[in-house]
């Protein structure tokens, strides 16, 4: 589909997920409106506007998730509002205020500007896999988890899961909200995203894969990740407002794996890169994959996930190319 002639919305659009977004709906001729927390910062903007189509098609307007209303001039007249900007942060010494205030809230103002515009068809909020699998099922290698699963608040507050409950009682936030204004929203729930960067400057996520690339520093302490491309989650928004079927929720995995297998094939691809020893002894303990996360749906709205090799590999050059990284 082409979206000429249409104008889309995008929060948090200098984010690592959201550039990607940007450009790929920029190739498809779309009109963007992307929302950014300050029109002053050139890290969070120069990328954006360097991108084919930029000078034609792409509108900045400066927005937070904390301000009621700040998202109305950038939602005028949008067909739909890709929703994306939501705190990406691990570990906080005020996580109400750091992650649940903004996630919730920034949800709710965004919907809350969606209600006031008749032209939106339909609103696409990331989410994430943390919405999904904090629900105190035990993760075998016979698990297969899918749209089914919803974490538990609760659990995530007992736990001390703060990025999973944001996530969690935002999605909440969405589906309640969307219900009662009659709102068509599609949620997307990536696992954990890896592949090239388009922004200059490292986000949560990347400086985690990055360390783990560089000094084996497990992101994720079970040593488990759910994989998925930066540029399949791309794909998946597009395709989630332009396939009038979709709807309802997608979970978005390309693979499931052990750490030390991504380290093999970092190994594999770059011999530079050693594998640590920490890693080399949880090979011994692999049995099968560590769990499986269905990917039907995803499938359904024509999602072909890229290998973990491609990924690895374009991450890899992604960060020699912008010095992050020297082999
Ligand atoms: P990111 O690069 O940190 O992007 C997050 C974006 O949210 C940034 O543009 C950030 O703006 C914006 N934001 C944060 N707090 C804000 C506030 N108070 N007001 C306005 N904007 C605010 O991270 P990302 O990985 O691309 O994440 C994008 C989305 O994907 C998030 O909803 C995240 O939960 C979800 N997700 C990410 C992953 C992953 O592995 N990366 C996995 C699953 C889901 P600034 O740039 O100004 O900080």
């Amino acid at each position: 589909m082409s979206g000429r002639g249409k104008v889309v919305c995008v929060t948090g659009a200098s984010g690592y997920l959201a550039s990607w977004l940007v450009k790929m709906l920029l190739e498809r001729d779309y009109t963007v409106n992307a929302t950014v927390r300050s029109l002053n910062d050139p890290q969070k903007t120069e990328h954006l506007l360097a991108l084919d189509g930029a000078k034609e098609r792409l509108h900045l307007f400066e927005a937070s998730l904390l301000e009621e209303g700040s998202f109305d001039p950038a939602v005028n007249g949008c067909s739909c509002v890709f929703h994306t900007a939501s705190p990406v942060i691990f570990s906080s010494s005020n996580p109400q205020e750091d992650l649940v205030e903004p996630a919730v809230k920034g949800t709710l103002n965004v919907l809350q500007s969606c209600t006031k515009v008749p032209s939106v068809k339909r609103v696409v909020v990331t989410s994430s896999m943390a919405s999904v699998i904090v629900t105190g099922k035990p993760l075998k290698p016979d698990v297969v988890m899918d749209e089914t699963w919803f974490s538990s608040a609760a659990l995530c507050e007992e736990q001390k899961l703060y990025y999973p409950l944001s996530k969690t009682l935002a999605e909440q936030a969405a589906l309640k909200f969307a219900e009662e204004h009659e709102i068509d929203l599609v949620t997307l729930h990536p696992g954990f995203v890896i592949g090239p960067l388009l922004q200059p400057i490292l986000n949560i996520t990347s400086e985690g894969m990055l360390n783990f690339i560089k000094k084996g520093q497990e992101i994720f302490t079970d040593g488990t990740y759910r994989f998925v491309d930066v540029r399949d989650v791309g794909c998946a928004h597009v395709q989630a407002f332009e396939k009038p079927s979709a709807c309802g929720r997608y979970c978005l995995v390309g693979k499931v794996a052990y750490s030390s297998e991504a380290f093999e094939i970092l190994h594999n691809l770059y011999p530079a890169i050693s594998i640590p020893e920490t890693f080399r002894c949880k090979k011994d303990k692999r049995v099968g994959p560590p769990h499986h996360v269905s990917m039907e749906r995803a499938k359904s709205l024509g999602i072909d996930f890229l290998p973990l090799e491609v990924s690895l590999k374009d991450m890899v050059e992604s960060f020699k190319d912008k010095n992050f990284l020297i082999l």
